[in-house]
């Protein structure tokens, strides 16, 4: 399978990052993880057509992680969309999703192609992923019902020709993918929750575990961060825009 990081940035915008998507390409399927928002620049930057793109997963509703939708489905009614494209959302979150779509003037019933939401709980009835819930939403668990919503995040293991990958998307800690981590080939890990120690932890536990980190936020880019001299030896690679690889 591919991976393409169309964009690696943490929760805060930057100029060179664009926000948290990455483009799945298994023997069979195609699919973004996420899609935070300059998803549409990015696939169009990296030579993927977004109206081609068939299928997007969400790991839970954040604007760095989701709010590029609403453009990646206009540009692709402008582009001349015809198929149908599936988004998986938390399933506590689709009728809020296509409520704001609604408010986009974006009506299925008015639109060239069809928009399915359907419950990222089940996408592994289509794609070659599971998800397991994790624990990045619990600082809202107290305020959420009050507004009719749960507050669930998930991580993604995507399986493709006997290899594994684990996506983290953004976790509460290491706690939330570490008993996950066995038996994968490479770990996407989200480098604004994790602390370094535990990263670095991590790895040395894990040396056959190829361990790509994403989600950066501005410290970890300064010379003297700790993370950087594992990515210096080539203990972990840091992800940057653009940046894809090939795991067979
Ligand atoms: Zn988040």
């Amino acid at each position: 399978m591919t991976l393409t990081f169309l964009g690696t940035a943490s929760g805060l915008t930057v100029l060179h990052r664009r926000h948290f998507s990455i483009m799945v390409e298994t023997s069979g399927k195609r699919f973004l993880l996420d899609a935070g928002e300059g998803v549409t620049q990015g696939l169009l930057e990296w030579s993927f057509d977004p109206e081609q793109v068939p299928a997007v997963c969400v790991s839970h509703t954040h604007p760095d992680h989701a709010a590029g939708l609403p453009m990646l489905l206009q540009t692709s009614y402008l582009r001349g969309r015809t198929a149908p494209l599936d988004i998986y959302l938390p399933k506590g979150r689709i009728a809020w999703f296509e409520n704001m779509l609604h408010g986009f003037n974006i009506f299925n019933s008015r639109w060239k192609y069809p928009i399915c939401l359907r419950a990222l709980e089940e996408a592994g009835e289509r794609l070659p992923l599971e998800v397991f819930r994790n624990h990045h939403l619990d600082t809202i668990l107290d305020v959420a019902p009050g507004y009719g919503l749960d507050a669930v995040s998930y991580s993604f293991l995507v399986s493709d020709a006997g290899r594994r990958v684990l996506v983290s998307s953004d976790i509460a800690g290491i706690d939330d993918i570490d008993g996950h981590v066995r038996g994968v080939d490479v770990l996407v890990l989200d480098a604004t929750h994790a602390e370094s120690e535990d990263i670095a932890t991590l790895a040395e536990q894990n040396p056959d575990v190829m361990i790509i980190l994403t989600h950066i936020p501005p410290e970890i880019e300064e010379e003297t961060h700790p993370l950087q001299e594992m990515v210096r030896d080539g203990r972990m690679t840091l992800a940057e825009d653009g940046f894809s690889i090939q795991i067979n």
